[in-house]
């Protein structure tokens, strides 16, 4: 085997490429990514104040992806981020896990855990979560911090390329070459072909509806995927003091009458900031972020409900994007915020009403608005029932005050169906990471780029 193509240069992608070398493989692996390189990637709203909808987002896209853009809480458990243990088993993916933070420790990561501690308080809350009907997951948590992932992961990129990966920026792949279930190769910026024996595509979430096109195009065989929409939602530090102490990031999941649909919690982020991220098309979406050193007054985290179609549909994606445009064009281009207590009582938030609250949203140009017009009813009912459960655990977390920023929409919907050495229905092509539907986080998309590479090495020795 002379040469391995990755498309796009993620957190899947470098991963996958640190065990290529550490498995000995000899020929040229090449990540074509369609941002920029790691160290030009500057997100001008620090400068402009708001967001200015650069034509690539260097949030979401770029060499490293949004690893280094983001919070980065990893968590070393199998319990959260992806369907990997479905398809390797938990232990192999625990194990992998395990080695993914070992890499993690090797480029400077910090060595502390946050979750390992059992006291009293922290029983408290366990007993209160079921009493309220919610289970909690608390696994460990090694949480980065966005300035530092920034710096772990130049550091893992320069070792790649010490190692003559060759990391290719701002080359977008428009299209597989694919003929007679056969990968041969791809296309960069819709004019030149580039061949190679493997191709692994890990474009990430930015990347999941052109992933379902090649999927249409080509037959790439998909699994009925879930939706994941929901809302951010921000509440002083003082509401969530308990959790954050305690737990950093507290998982929670419940089963809210009456749809009973699988809602949980994500991403918390303890004096954090709530960003915008913006994707194809424009389409602006929620997400939260925290500093190791730069703290705000607010937590925030992110209220989930999974949505899973039955026949005859099958555009999962195309349903949450719209609901993302709807909500976008109600606050003109931006992320719409409404308070708790206007939504259960009917009507919109206006700025000058959350002038007047004790929390003050982080997402300064947040829009004051009605989620509700865009949401539809049953999103809507799970996430205020969740809300009332989740009070109930944590007092004071559905006070009237509470903002809920939205649309917060996970893509990770098309799930390409894989065997359990991850391969396709395609010779040669293998689907990694969050893209591929096969991840949502950070260690299990690394896990699934070490493991790709461990088959693609099992076939060589
Ligand atoms: C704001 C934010 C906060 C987050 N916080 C956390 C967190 O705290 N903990 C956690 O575990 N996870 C977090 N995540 C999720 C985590 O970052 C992802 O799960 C992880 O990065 C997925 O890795 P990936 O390689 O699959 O995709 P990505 O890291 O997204 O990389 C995909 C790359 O592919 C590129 N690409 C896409 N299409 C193409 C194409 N056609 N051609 C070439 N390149 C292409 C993209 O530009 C991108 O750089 C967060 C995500 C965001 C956006």
């Amino acid at each position: 085997m002379n040469n391995i193509i990755i498309v796009g240069g993620g957190n899947a992608a470098l991963f996958c490429a640190y065990e290529l070398i550490e498995k000995g493989f000899k020929g040229q692996v090449s990540i074509f990514e369609e941002g920029k390189d790691l160290k030009y990637r500057d997100c001008p709203k620090s400068k402009a104040g708001k967001c200015i909808h650069c034509n690539i987002c260097n949030i979401t896209a770029g060499v490293a992806g949004c690893g280094p853009k983001t919070d980065a809480k990893v968590s070393l458990s199998t319990a959260v981020g992806g369907y990997l243990p479905e398809i390797l088993g938990e232990e192999k993916t625990q194990s992998l896990i395990n080695y993914m933070d070992s890499i993690l420790l090797k480029f400077g990561a910090d060595p502390k855990v946050e979750g390992l501690e059992d006291n009293e308080e922290i029983r408290d809350i366990k007993r209160k979560s079921i009493a309220a009907g919610l289970k909690l997951v608390d696994d460990p948590i090694r949480h980065l911090g966005t300035e530092k992932s920034t710096e772990l992961y130049q550091r893992l990129e320069e070792y790649l390329i010490s190692k003559n990966i060759n990391i290719i920026p701002n080359s977008k792949v428009t299209d597989l070459i694919i003929k007679n279930n056969k990968c041969s190769g791809m296309i960069v910026n819709g004019s030149t072909a580039y061949v190679a024996d493997k191709i692994i595509v890990a474009v990430g979430r930015r990347g999941a509806s052109w992933l379902e096109n090649q999927c249409k195009l080509h037959n790439i065989n998909k699994l009925p995927g879930t939706m994941d929409i929901g809302v951010r939602v921000e509440c002083r530090n003082e509401i969530m003091e308990k959790i954050n102490k305690y737990f950093y990031e507290g998982k929670f999941i419940g089963y809210p009458a009456p749809f009973r649909d699988k809602v949980r919690t994500f991403c918390q982020n303890p004096g954090g900031f709530v960003a915008q991220e913006n994707y194809e098309g424009n389409l602006a979406l929620v997400n939260g972020h925290s500093y190791k050193e730069l703290k705000s007054k607010n937590t925030n985290l992110s209220i989930l409900v999974s949505h899973s179609f039955t026949t005859p549909f099958d555009q999962p994606l195309l349903y949450a994007q719209k609901i993302g445009e709807l909500t976008n064009m109600l606050a003109n281009g931006s992320i719409l915020v409404q308070r708790y207590g206007d939504i259960i009582s009917g009507k919109r938030t206006w700025q000058n009403e959350l002038d007047k609250s004790n929390i003050k949203p982080t997402l300064i140009d947040a829009v004051a608005g009605d989620i509700t017009a865009a949401m539809p009813y049953r999103t809507m009912t799970d996430i205020v029932n969740f809300i009332q459960m989740l009070d109930k655990v944590v007092p004071g977390f559905a006070a009237y005050e509470t903002l809920l920023y939205s649309p917060e929409i996970k893509f990770y919907s098309n799930r390409v169906a894989m065997d359990e050495h991850l391969n396709t229905n395609i010779q040669n092509l293998y689907c990694i990471g969050d893209g591929a539907g096969v991840t949502r986080g950070i260690a299990q998309s690394a896990a699934n780029g070490i493991q790709c590479a461990r088959e693609i090495m099992g076939e060589v020795e």
